[in-house]
């Protein structure tokens, strides 16, 4: 296969190669549908649309997949009675020990031998330390207890979109990294009912996130070790006994790293905490580098529900990471009381530079053409920096001239409420309104969206800005 056709009608994502999509086949190799890997956004043959078709599709090997809204779904664990009950395409859960620790393993039947114990299934399991790997493995059925079938009542996919799905992930080569928690049973329920933000969270986000985290520790990777995050919240201390170090929370997942062989070779003349933190204020300085946006402030729940709110670009959810020091064996505090922490600090000073200190909230009266403001919220976009060309304020609507990644530099009317985030910057430092405008003007249609280095906001500084490179 060439690993770079073009596909023309691309994903909503932007993402137009057609390597980048993992493609679903029944067995008579017919295309079902697709998986789009940047965003996580899954594409359907007409058939298993409902009544509700779409205009959006992508065109992927000839044919037009449209894209599903994934349904609400609800599914009940039901004990076999009879093996012969387990029918292809089924999601199974079963017993299984690892030396003293009892899993449920799940996974999909894509392969039943007839008057045979023998059956094939696709499942994501774990192969070591942060490694995953989906494959397809036989199972003996007598060989295995508690053998039960989760019933999705009608909103299962029919049986050839399930085994589709499940059979494209095995031709993964090699295992990925991934420090979210990695539970079999989410794979097994995408595969049931589709692609959603369980699935994206755990796939996408979860190898992204490792990525980072990667680069960041460098070697101190290899120290890594998965901990508890109940130990972590209520006795401010790691189950591993690291020394020092640092946790990260995130998605329900915990994992430690021991630093002191790393003091140790380095021999700075630096404190561990003051060590230990560059290292925790290098990791949000890494995640924004890659596009990342940290949002909101810190909150005060319990680790997998964290001290920060990260979205990832192009995937369309949020997750929550905390991320602190492990200072002679402890967490100087426990998540719940971040706050005032040298982790809850660093992370602090972060989303501070990110919302820019001298950025003011005001009412819509108070925006006036030629200001830089910064919109709240939409998922896929949680923040977006834009030009303001007029205010009409019977409306609620600021128009607005914004660099945007799906449709680059656009002037449209937006509707608002107040307050609204405007930029201020020092006296003398900005152009005129009308410049600005000006400015922003002459960049309208212009198609050169980067992540980070050509966002929403480096346009709006570039239009407001006479200090810049
Ligand atoms: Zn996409």
């Amino acid at each position: 296969m060439d690993p770079d056709i073009i596909v023309h009608h691309p994903c909503s994502c932007g993402n137009n190669r057609e390597s980048k999509f993992k493609t679903y086949q029944n067995e008579r190799r017919e295309l079902l549908g697709a998986f789009c890997t940047v965003c996580g956004d899954e594409w359907l043959h007409k058939q298993f649309l409902g009544e509700a078709s779409s205009e959006n599709f992508v065109l992927l090997k000839h044919q037009q997949l449209y894209h599903r809204k994934r349904k609400e779904v609800s599914s009940s664990y039901c004990r076999i009675r009879d093996l012969t009950e387990i029918k292809l395409g089924d999601h199974i859960r079963w017993e299984e020990f690892q030396g003293k620790e009892q899993l449920f393993l799940e996974a999909i039947v894509v392969g039943l031998e007839a008057g045979d114990a023998l059956i094939s299934v696709v499942m994501m399991q774990k192969q070591g330390f942060c490694e995953l790997k989906i494959g397809r493995i036989l199972i003996n059925l007598s060989k295995i207890t508690k053998i039960e079938i989760v019933d999705y009542k009608p909103s299962a996919d029919p049986v050839e979109l399930v085994t589709a799905r499940a059979v494209a992930w095995c031709d993964e080569e090699s295992a990925v990294y991934n420090l979210f928690t990695m539970k079999s049973k989410v794979f097994a329920n995408y595969c049931k009912c589709g692609s959603g933000d369980k699935w994206k969270i755990t796939w996408l986000v979860g190898s992204q996130f490792t990525q980072i985290s990667m680069t960041v520790l460098g070697s101190s990777w290899r120290s890594g070790k998965e901990e508890d995050c109940q130990t972590i919240a209520e006795k401010g201390s790691t189950r591993t006994k690291i020394k020092t170090g640092i946790v990260i929370v995130a998605n329900g997942a915990a994992i430690g790293f021991d630093m002191d062989d790393v003091m140790k070779e380095k021999q700075e003349d630096r404190d561990a905490e003051n060590f230990i933190n560059g290292y925790i204020e290098r990791f949000g300085q890494v995640l924004t580098d890659c596009g990342c946006n940290i949002n909101g402030a810190l909150a005060h729940n319990i680790p997998g529900g964290g001290i920060d709110a990260i979205t990832f670009p192009t995937i369309d959810v949020q997750i929550s990471v905390f991320i602190a020091s492990v200072l002679k064996g402890k967490i100087p505090r426990a998540p719940q009381n971040a706050f005032g922490t040298p982790a809850g600090r660093a992370f602090g000073k972060l989303i501070h530079k990110s919302l820019k200190r001298e950025d003011e909230a005001v009412d819509l009266k108070d925006i006036h053409p030629g200001d830089h403001v910064v919109l709240p919220g939409r998922v896929r976009h949680p923040r977006c920096h834009a030009i303001v060309v007029s205010v009409n304020n019977k409306t609620n609507k600021i128009k607005l001239i914004r660099n945007t990644f799906e449709r680059g530099v656009v002037e449209e009317w937006v509707e608002v409420s107040s307050p609204i985030l405007r930029v201020t910057y020092p006296l003398g430092q900005a152009y005129p309104a009308e410049t600005v405008i000006e400015r922003a003007r002459s960049k309208l249609g212009e198609r050169r969206y980067l992540f980070a280095r050509y966002n929403c906001k480096h346009f709006a500084v570039w239009c407001e800005s006479k200090e810049q490179a």
